[in-house]
Formats: structure tokens, C-alpha cells, sequence
């Protein structure tokens, strides 16, 4: 079921890495080393396009020029740590240690048509939502911009190399498809470099991924609703709800103190005013705490003439913790009671759940 790997050294010497720097940051990089601008642009594609994962691989440059930025640069920040398949070979988990020893996770879930990678955004997390192992340990540090974009083109060399992708039930994927911004952190919690990285993944000149296939699940920071509602780049947009009054949901986001329901659900209407996208709000489902009948009904009558879909997760359960996911049954129950009330909803697939694919789970099995 899994491949461990040694756990890496953190990096000792401080190399830049190349995947910080804009077209043409990274042009006055090497022009610092007295190269022409064409290098830039020969790099620029061998990172972005052909998904190089070494200087030793960009073949069309000089040798001498390969080993001086290798020296001086990196274009992999992110080492393995540990990568685990689920047992039907369609979840891939990731956990990679950045240069500073943190480490965070990534993962990639196969679909019939779709490759659609989860990526992190913060070492840790600052949010503190009482279900979730990552929060668990509190927020390290932010991810840079470098790091993000690093989570995906991982996955895009691992798609693109025919050895690596494990043999699964779907077509030999090639590329990644989508990517949801699900993982460890609340992206909203570090906007500028979140955005910095969604410009370049989504950059024809760079990664090159449509803006409709990125989606960014936040926990509600309404001032950066708003903020992205003016962005003008079609990235999906989806709210963590769990629940639709702020006695409860205050206690599963403590956010929820700072923006309650109302507030938040009139950021959305805003948010959908201004972009004429539908919003997804994700509902973990656990027993006995947000999933009843009644529960379900606030939660409609809530979401009434908003444009919207609702995604109910069955919480991926963690060690020692006083949640557990609800039934299949009661599952279903709760989703037909939004249907019969009109708003469009979908129970998401459960993945991954025997290799800890929850957000945070494998790096806190693995640090434990
Ligand atoms: S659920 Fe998301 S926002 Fe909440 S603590 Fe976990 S990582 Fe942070």
C-alpha cells in the first residue's frame, strides 16, 4: 500500500529557488551571471512546460551553466518525505519537507476524466477548526509562492513520467486537471503569495492550467471574499459551512466568532453579484453533531436564493478525536432534504481514507 522514502535533511545552504521568480525576476537572475535573456527563456520552459525536475535535465544549456546554477539555485524545493496509494491505486499522498524542515502534504486523486490535485497552503494552520488534524498543531509558517507552485509540478512530473504513476483502474493520466486548494492551511489566511502562485499556474506562458479548473476552499475571512470577488480570474470559490448557525458552527470553525453565518453568507452574495459564479459550501458531516433533519432544514433555508452547490464530505475520522463521520444512510437523508428544497447538492466521494488523506493526517502520523 505505500512507499516510504528516508526522511530528507533540511537544506544548509541557502540556494534561490527559481520557482519564487517572476519572467522577469528570473531574467535579472541570470543576467547577475552574465547570461543572455534568451536563457531565461529557455528555463522558464523547461520548469513550466517540460516539467524539468534538474538543471541536469535542461540539456540545450552549456554544462558549465547547468553546474553554476545548480550551485546557486534550485527549481525543487520540496523533498519527499513519504508517499503513500490507497489501496485501489487511484489516491496518491504526498509528504514533502521544505527547506526549513516544515514539512506539508499533497495529494492526488485519479478520476475517469479528471487528475485533480489537492494542495496546501500553509505549514499548519492558524484557524483552529476543533475536527481537523491540522490545526491540531497550530500554524508554522506560510507557504511561498515558489512552494505552492512546487506542490503542482511534483504531480506534473509524476503524471507526465510512464514509470512513476502507479497502475490504476482509470487511463494512464498524463496531466493534472484541476486543483483545489484543500489541503493544509486556509489560502485566504495567506492571500498575496496564494494569488502570486495561482497567476503563475494559471499563466499561459507558464503552467498553463484554465482558471475554471482551480477552485480555493476557504473558512470564511470575509474582507478576503471580497477582495477575491475583484481579482477577475475565474477561480472557483468554495466556503467550509458545517454548519448554519453560529452557536454551532462557532464551535467547529472558531472563526465563525469573527465572521458569523450572516456575515459570511452576504461576502457570497456579493462575491456571486459581482462574479456570476456559483459557490460551493462544503459541509463535513459528522454524527450527531451537524447532521440532523433539522439541521439539514436550517441549512436550506439559509441557502435560499443563493447560487450555489453544497458538498457533503463524510469527514475523514481522526485518532482521539470525539468526531466520527455520519452513516451512509444518514448521509443520504440529509443531502435529499436539500434536494427536496431546491438547492443542488452532491455527497463527495470518500478517498483515500485508509492512507489518512484527511487534510493534515499523514504529516501528524508521521511526526507522532
Ligand atoms: S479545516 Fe482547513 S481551515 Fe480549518 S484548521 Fe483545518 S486546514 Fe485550517
Amino acid at each position: 500500500m505505500s512507499t516510504i522514502r528516508l526522511v530528507p535533511e533540511p537544506e544548509t545552504t541557502a540556494r534561490q529557488s527559481l520557482l519564487e521568480l517572476s519572467r522577469d525576476e528570473l531574467e535579472a537572475f541570470l543576467a547577475a551571471m552574465g547570461q543572455p535573456a534568451f536563457r531565461a527563456r529557455q528555463i522558464w520552459e523547461w520548469i513550466y512546460t517540460r516539467y524539468a525536475a534538474s538543471f541536469a535535465e535542461m540539456t540545450n544549456l552549456p554544462k558549465e551553466l547547468r553546474q553554476r546554477l545548480d550551485a546557486a539555485a534550485t527549481i525543487a524545493p520540496l523533498k519527499l518525505v513519504t508517499e503513500i496509494v490507497s489501496l485501489d491505486r487511484n489516491t496518491v499522498k504526498a509528504l514533502f519537507m521544505l527547506p526549513d524542515g516544515q514539512t506539508i502534504e499533497a495529494v492526488l486523486m485519479l478520476y475517469d476524466q479528471r487528475r485533480t490535485l489537492c494542495i496546501s497552503s500553509q505549514a499548519g494552520c492558524a484557524m483552529g477548526c476543533t475536527f481537523c488534524a491540522t490545526a491540531q498543531g497550530g500554524l508554522a509558517r506560510n507557504l511561498t509562492a515558489g512552494e505552492i507552485v512546487a506542490q503542482v509540478l511534483y504531480f506534473a512530473r509524476y503524471l507526465a513520467d510512464p514509470a512513476m504513476p502507479p497502475e490504476t483502474d482509470v487511463e494512464r493520466p498524463t496531466q493534472v486537471t484541476n486543483i483545489v486548494l484543500m489541503g493544509m492551511g486556509e489560502p485566504m489566511h495567506n492571500y498575496k503569495n496564494v494569488w502570486t502562485a495561482l497567476r503563475r499556474l494559471t499563466d499561459p506562458a507558464a503552467f498553463g492550467l484554465g482558471a475554471r479548473h482551480i477552485t480555493l476552499s476557504t473558512v470564511g475571512l470575509v474582507p478576503m471574499i471580497d477582495r477575491m470577488a475583484e481579482e477577475g480570474l475565474q477561480i472557483g470559490l468554495a466556503v467550509s459551512l458545517h454548519a448554519a448557525n453560529d452557536d454551532l458552527r462557532t464551535q467547529l470553525v472558531p472563526v465563525n466568532k469573527g465572521y458569523g453565518v450572516e456575515e459570511l453568507l452576504a461576502a457570497v452574495r456579493r462575491y456571486i453579484d459581482k462574479t456570476h459564479r456559483r459557490v460551493t459550501f462544503e459541509y463535513a458531516l459528522m454524527r450527531g453533531i451537524n447532521d440532523t433533519p433539522a439541521l439539514a432544514q436550517e441549512l436550506a433555508a439559509r441557502l435560499q436564493g443563493i447560487l450555489c452547490h453544497v458538498n457533503l464530505i463524510p469527514l475523514n475520522p481522526i485518532p482521539d478525536s470525539p468526531y466520527q463521520p455520519t452513516s451512509d444512510e444518514d448521509t443520504e437523508r440529509f443531502a435529499q432534504i436539500l434536494r427536496d428544497a431546491g438547492i443542488p447538492t452532491t455527497v463527495r466521494l470518500r478517498r483515500g481514507i485508509e492512507i489518512n488523506a484527511g487534510c493534515g493526517q499523514l504529516r501528524r502520523a508521521v511526526s507522532a
